[in-house]
């Protein structure tokens, strides 16, 4: 049985003027009911999560309640993906990458996998970084400029992989933490606007966990023997919001386009995955490229987990709408 578990977390209003007269209320940590201004709620819009927080909530309790049973248990053998889902400057960014003082939940993890393998003596590890964006549905690799536009493939021996992706061999956090600062550099490269390309590609962080059993003279082959491969994505999403039918034009239409189709689709296979095993049916991973590189790591005991990120204002009440209708189906 598939257990994806789904977050809505409210960030904390831009500033002082429009924090005022809240159109949302949270109730126990786990429901969320939008309001309209005069406080009576909009009809039918009330929904409950596995958890949701509030703009007091800091990415530490996000990953401790959210993304640290993943991170375990990709450590242990057991595929997981963590997306952050929602519109642009709600907050996707702030979970996944964190600030100084509050790092991201990429941050968290990569220093907890070390942590716990240094803590595995019994066990060799192989770790393996890499990390690419899609944009305008075109795979290209941010730790290597120069590998744009890679392919899928699929063979018997390696699965489902993006063909000339680099892979690093890493031994430290610090080590993956410098890669994930160069990928974001190569990012902004050639970009008048970093924001604007970040809000319009999904970026994928992705860790491979290999181990096997430590031998000693004393010991007896015993299952643990079995070499162990898990693949760990951490999933910043392009912003959701719809693209205005009017004024978007050109290559803002395109990007538009690209993402509201690869988002439904995502949804699609997230709900279909969340229904179980009464639905076993088709599975429409191959629709885009992005649940297509995702497929090893979403279903069968792969670990999900989809933190919904929403804006507080009140002009952004239809987003936060589409946003928590998203997470509904996911659930
Ligand atoms: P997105 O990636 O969804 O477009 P960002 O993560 O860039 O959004 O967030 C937009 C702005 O709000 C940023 O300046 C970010 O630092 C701030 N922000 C978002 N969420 C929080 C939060 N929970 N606490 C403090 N600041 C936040
Ligand atoms: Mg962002």
């Amino acid at each position: 049985m598939e257990k994806i578990c789904v977050a809505v977390r409210v960030r904390p209003p831009v500033s002082e003027e429009t924090s005022s007269g809240s159109f949302w209320k949270i109730e126990d940590n786990h429901r969320i009911t939008l309001h309209r201004s005069l406080g009576t709620p909009i009809s039918g819009a009330s929904y409950a999560f596995d958890y949701v927080f509030d703009q007091d909530c800091r990415n530490e309790t996000v990953y401790e309640l959210l993304t640290k049973e993943i991170i375990h248990a990709a450590v242990d053998g057991f595929n997981g993906t963590a997306f952050a889902y929602g519109q642009t400057s709600s907050g996707k960014t702030f979970t996944m990458n964190g600030s100084e003082t509050d790092p991201g939940i990429i941050h968290r993890a990569v220093k907890d996998i070390f942590t716990k393998i240094k803590m595995t003596n019994d066990r060799e590890f192989l770790i393996r970084v890499s990390y690419m964006e899609i944009y305008n549905e075109e795979i290209n690799d941010l730790l290597a400029v120069e590998n744009q536009k890679l392919p899928i493939h699929e063979s018997l021996e390696r699965g489902i992989f993006v063909a000339g992706l680099r892979e690093e061999i890493v031994n430290s956090a610090e080590q993956v933490l410098k890669l994930i600062q160069s990928g974001e550099v190569n990012r902004h490269f050639g970009e008048t606007n970093m924001n604007v390309r970040s809000s319009r590609s999904h970026t994928i962080f992705r860790m491979v966990i290999e181990s096997k059993g430590k031998h000693t003279l004393n010991d007896s082959l015993s299952s643990d023997d079995a070499i162990r491969v898990s693949v760990l994505n951490l999933v910043d999403l392009a912003g959701s919001e719809r693209i205005a039918k009017t004024g978007a034009g050109g290559v803002r239409l395109k990007e538009g386009k690209h993402i509201n189709k690869s988002l439904m689709i995502l949804g699609n296979v997230i709900n279909k995955l969340s229904e179980g095993s009464k639905q076993r049916a088709h599975i429409p991973y191959r629709d885009s490229k992005l649940t297509r590189i995702l497929q090893p790591a979403l279903g069968g005991n792969a670990k999900t987990s989809i933190i919904c990120t929403v804006a507080p204002e009140e002009v952004h009440i239809e987003e936060t709408k589409g946003t928590l209708q998203f997470a509904s189906r996911a659930k």
